[in-house]
């Protein structure tokens, strides 16, 4: 007999961007629902991880991560936030965004810790709260600007409220922490035990001349904060799967603990050639205005068509209202405009643990003009 297993993850089934993928394949339709660029990354960047294998960096670098990497952020933090970091002690490179948040809730939650997540959430953030034990305590963010009603933050907060998580620039809304945000998490978190967990992987996709309020400018939030990034989303190369946190000396060398017996190290030449380019400011100082031109591309030609556009300062993403269209679910819209009209897009009630379905679904823009055109001509049609 095989034994069963009791789920810790009873409610969930398979991603929402696996599943539109995997549906957009099978109609052969344009995919606008997974975040992923369909152009080619910096050929400089793979020739000089080409290089980097045919030097034979194949073996295992330290578990922190290859110190010529960490160094190389911490002048780029130093640049960008003016902050200072010590690459010994508060950064740890890890295989993607994902793992990284993963990997500090781990560190931080106990069975019973209540942790704040604002809805529409990224999808992985319930689970790994929920996986640890821990309980998501959920509050909406406002429709339809998407910001954060910091008395309603206020309003949650209890004896067991261990966390907070914060996503700036925003996936799905693309909405960004202001520096009244800043303020707010500051008032709130003062004088209290309370962890910040700051998911900062869109830093360099921050639009329409916006300052990125990253965590790492507030050194007084910094000290109790993990910030996650992800080099896929700065580099065009989702499919790296590299990324890495950054903390306190004394939150990483716990988040080391649990890191160094999970992934332990992450792939060596892509990190050799990453502690090259990155000294290159251009490389990542110039993303923003590409992909703002996508942006306002997309949302040039959908002015013909009965959706209404949703701000994005930021992220791969813009969401909009279809209600002109249709009165179907989110759900079972995206799946039709899938199949019928060739589009795929993401429907943003999966980014809500209850459903909510303000008749809203999320496009991604960080692909070809030409694809971006067609797929506006086929939205036409609807
Ligand atoms: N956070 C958000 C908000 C994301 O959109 C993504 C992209 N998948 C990630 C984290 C994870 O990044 P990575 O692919 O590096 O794990
Ligand atoms: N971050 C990407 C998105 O929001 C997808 C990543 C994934 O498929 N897990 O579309």
């Amino acid at each position: 007999m095989i034994p069963a297993i009791k789920s810790k993850l009873p409610d969930v089934g398979t991603t929402i961007f696996t599943v539109m993928s995997a549906l957009a394949a099978k109609h052969d339709a344009i995919n606008l629902g997974q975040g992923f660029p369909d152009f080619p990354m910096n050929q400089e960047l793979i020739a000089l991880v080409d290089e980097a294998m045919k030097k034979d960096f194949n073996q295992y670098v330290p578990m922190q991560g290859y110190l010529p990497l960490r160094e190389s952020i911490a002048q780029k933090v130093s640049f960008l936030y003016n902050s200072s970091l010590n690459p010994d002690t508060q950064i740890t490179i890890t295989p993607g965004g994902t793992y990284a948040i993963y990997t500090a809730l781990t560190t931080a939650l106990q069975p019973g810790d209540e942790v704040i997540a604002f809805e529409p959430a990224y999808d992985s953030y319930i689970p790994n709260i929920e996986v640890n034990g821990a309980i998501p305590v959920l509050i909406n963010l406002d429709f339809p600007d998407y910001k954060i009603d910091w008395d309603k933050v206020r309003q949650k907060i209890s004896p067991k409220t261990k966390m907070i998580m914060l996503n700036s620039p925003n996936n799905p809304t693309g909405s960004v922490l202001s520096e009244h945000d800043i303020n707010e998490l500051r008032s709130i978190v003062k004088d209290s035990n309370i962890f910040i967990l700051s998911d900062e992987v869109y830093e360099h996709l921050v639009f329409d001349n916006i300052a990125h309020q990253s965590i790492l400018r507030y050194p007084d939030l910094m000290e109790r904060s993990f910030v996650c990034f992800s080099f896929g989303k700065v580099y065009n190369c989702t499919g790296w799967k590299l990324g890495y946190c950054i903390s306190s000396p004394a939150l990483m060398a716990e988040f080391r603990k649990v890191h160094q017996f999970n992934c332990f190290s992450c792939h060596s030449p892509s990190q050799v050639a990453l502690s090259a380019f990155l000294k290159n400011k251009d490389s990542y100082l110039s993303l923003a205005a590409f992909m703002q031109k996508k942006r306002d591309y997309f949302a040039d030609r959908l002015k013909q068509t009965r959706f209404t556009p949703l701000v994005s300062h930021g992220s791969y993403f813009q969401c909009f209202k279809y209600d002109r269209i249709s009165y179907e679910n989110d759900k079972d819209f995206s799946i039709r405009i899938t199949k019928e009209y060739g589009v795929a897009c993401i429907p943003v009630s999966a980014f809500y643990k209850s459903g909510t379905d303000n008749k809203v679904v999320r496009f991604c823009f960080c692909k070809k003009e030409e694809t971006l055109e067609e797929a506006a001509n086929r939205l036409l049609k609807l």
